[in-house]
């Protein structure tokens, strides 16, 4: 039986074989049906990985990768009977912080907590630094997926602070990518030849399986300027977000809609009260000077596109504190389910962006009171693109993986919510609809996944190319199948 052979890979104590484990890891945050794993392999190193994509490939078993699960668009949720899901958490080694040559190499299964504390012990970090989610999501998860947050707006995606990547692809084989790619190489720079890091990267798992990675570093900051602004509208909240990013100077920016700044007002941040659009960033410098410097130009800007200026200190907790929103983040202020979508647009369709979504909601306003759901418009610059994510809240089942992400004294407050149907499916219904019109303005996104539509939206020619690459690396469709549309 392959499933006492990959145990004997692994060790029996890191394997998972009954019904409601197997769930418990075939699930996302998505509420949809799934294809329950067959079994759910823990591999310690990347060898152990190897070893088990072999074996269960070469029994004709798919394999995909889970990170640390906290996908909404059926990333890794098993399409296919006998699927292995690997577990990847225990992966967790950071190999090499090297200052010198400003990379870090890590096992995928870091999450960006520990890369990030294991760096700023050596006084660095990456440019992109993490997902708020990044207590427990993955390096790797978050490179399957491409994310965004912390470091965006002055460094982009997290895509774009890869330096190489070490992968294991269908049948078993390791390859490495970049300057690491070298015989005699270390992964200190992503162009040596063409560039096959790529390929792997916002693949959502179906390309192979990444077992360590290598980032760039750039050094800790050393100071860290808040600003904050209070705009009248959602157009004069996108306008200065998106102008502050050219600015190149913010490290990160984003903006708050009349929930969160509520949301925040209630948690003690007083001076929101009845506040309803807000922009908020940091700029970080190497000294105060710089920093303060920086901050500066931002208050100008803004002065001149007459926002006015509020107690910065919502950005300075966020950071303060950054992987412990997951809680906040994944639920609603009294406890409702949270479900977003997102668009990345360019700055010349940001307003159309924000316009589409506003009139959406508009004429879905009766279902949307009818079913008690509440809404959030949040943004972020990328660089200088426009992240726009709408999400959705209603009362539902909370569902273990939730309730296992939250402090305890919240569950049991909120864990016996009941499910109503009709309200889930009104609720999820409007989101893929909103994905539909987010498409037809060209959105890309990130976290692609089985949600997403992809083979549709992309030119026929691309996809056939795609597909041939799939082909190539993976001839019987054994990674992650239905990933990205490609089986
Ligand atoms: C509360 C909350 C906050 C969030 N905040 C953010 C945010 O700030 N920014 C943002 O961009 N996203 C955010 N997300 C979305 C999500 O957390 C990110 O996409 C995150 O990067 C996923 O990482 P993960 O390790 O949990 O990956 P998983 O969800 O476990 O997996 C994601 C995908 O990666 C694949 N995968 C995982 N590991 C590997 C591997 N080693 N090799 C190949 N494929 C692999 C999986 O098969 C799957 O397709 C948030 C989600 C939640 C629930």
């Amino acid at each position: 039986m392959i499933t006492d052979t990959l145990a004997t890979i692994v060790g029996a104590a890191n394997v998972v074989t009954d019904d409601a484990g197997r769930a418990f890891y075939s699930n996302d945050l998505s509420y949809t049906d799934v294809e329950t794993a067959v079994i759910v392999v823990a591999p310690g190193s990347p060898e152990e990985v190897a070893e088990v994509v072999r074996v269960a490939n070469e029994a004709g078993c798919p394999v995909v990768a889970r990170g640390g699960g906290m996908s909404y668009t059926r990333t890794f949720v098993p399409t296919r009977p006998n699927t292995v899901l690997l577990d990847m958490r225990r992966l967790d080694k950071v190999v090499e912080v090297n200052t010198d040559d400003m990379y870090v190499i890590a096992e995928a299964g870091v999450t960006w907590e520990q890369l990030y504390l294991a760096c700023a012990e050596h006084g660095v970090r990456t440019p992109f630094w993490g997902t708020l989610s990044g207590r427990y999501a993955t390096v790797g998860g978050a490179l399957s997926n491409n994310a965004l947050f912390f470091g965006s707006t002055k460094y982009g995606s997290a895509a774009e602070s890869v330096l190489g990547l070490e992968v294991v692809l269908a049948g078993g084989k390791t390859i490495r990518t970049g300057s690491w790619a070298h015989r005699s190489g270390t992964p200190f720079t992503r162009y040596y030849g063409p560039d096959l890091t790529g390929p792997f990267i916002a693949d959502t798992g179906s390309l192979g399986i990444k077992t360590r990675v290598s980032l760039k570093l750039v050094q800790l900051p050393n100071a860290s300027v808040g600003f904050a602004f209070s705009v009248p509208t959602f157009d004069a909240s996108n306008e200065l977000t998106l102008e502050i990013a050219k600015l190149g100077i913010a490290t990160e920016v984003y903006g708050f809609d009349p929930l969160y700044n509520g949301v925040f007002a209630d948690l003690g941040f007083s001076f929101l009260k009845g506040v309803d659009w807000t922009v908020f960033g940091i700029v970080d410098g190497a000294n105060d000077a710089i920093a303060d410097a920086g901050a500066a130009l931002v208050r100008d800007l803004a002065a001149r596109l007459g926002a006015e200026e509020i107690d910065p200190s919502v950005p300075m907790a966020v950071r303060a504190d950054p992987f412990g929103a997951v809680r906040s983040v994944l639920m609603g202020p009294k406890g409702e389910v949270w479900m977003p979508i997102h668009g990345i647009f360019p700055k010349s369709k940001a307003k159309a962006a924000a316009d589409a979504a506003v009139a959406y909601f508009d004429s879905k306003a009766d279902l949307i009171a009818k079913h008690d759901i509440k809404l959030s418009l949040l943004t972020l610059a990328s660089g200088t693109d426009f992240i726009f994510e709408p999400s959705f809240y209603w009362f539902d089942e909370l569902g273990a993986f939730r309730l296992e992400k939250i402090e305890k004294e919240w569950a049991d407050q909120w864990k016996t919510i009941p499910h109503v149907a009709e309200t889930r499916e009104v609720a999820l219904g409007m989101r893929k609809e909103l994905a539909a019109i987010f498409d037809e303005l060209g959105a890309v996104h990130l976290q692609i996944g089985k949600w997403y539509e992809f083979q549709s939206q992309v030119e026929p020619a691309y996809a056939e190319t795609l597909l041939a690459l799939k082909r190539a690396l993976d001839p019987d469709g054994l990674i992650n199948p239905g990933s990205l549309g490609l089986v």
